[in-house]
């Protein structure tokens, strides 16, 4: 989707700074970071939210998550502790319709999320 901002991210016609890639996701460091480590995992095919989301997605999803853990590993957040958060619609504060999972370490994080 050529309209859509991190389609134009996942191929390169938009940088980022780019944590880790390989030919089905992107990790990439958040442009607004709200932790010192803030990072975005995404699939680079375009998948609106998780409400899109189809019984075939299940393979993507694990290996989401896997991908995720990988580089907050690489990024050695453990043993201390990370937070991964997926909104989902306008009231849960999702503004970029592409899936993306934030990984959020570095420091305390709060509980309940605002
Ligand atoms: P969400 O609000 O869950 O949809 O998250 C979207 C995230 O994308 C926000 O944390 C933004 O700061 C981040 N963001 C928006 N534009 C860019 C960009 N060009 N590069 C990196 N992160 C971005
Ligand atoms: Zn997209």
């Amino acid at each position: 989707m050529s309209d859509c901002l991190f389609c134009e991210i996942a191929a390169g016609r938009i940088p980022c700074r780019q944590a880790y890639a390989d030919s089905e996701f992107l990790a990439f460091h958040d442009i607004n970071p709200q932790a010192p480590t803030h990072v975005l995992i995404i699939p680079r095919r375009h998948i609106a939210s998780t409400a899109e989301l189809k019984p075939a997605d299940e393979p993507l999803l694990g290996r989401l998550l896997l991908t995720a853990a990988r580089v907050a590993a690489d990024l050695k957040l453990m043993p201390a502790g990370y937070r991964w958060v997926i909104n989902c619609g306008p009231e849960a504060g999702q503004s970029v319709p592409h899936l993306h999972l934030h990984l959020l370490g570095g420091r305390r994080l709060d509980w309940p999320p605002g």
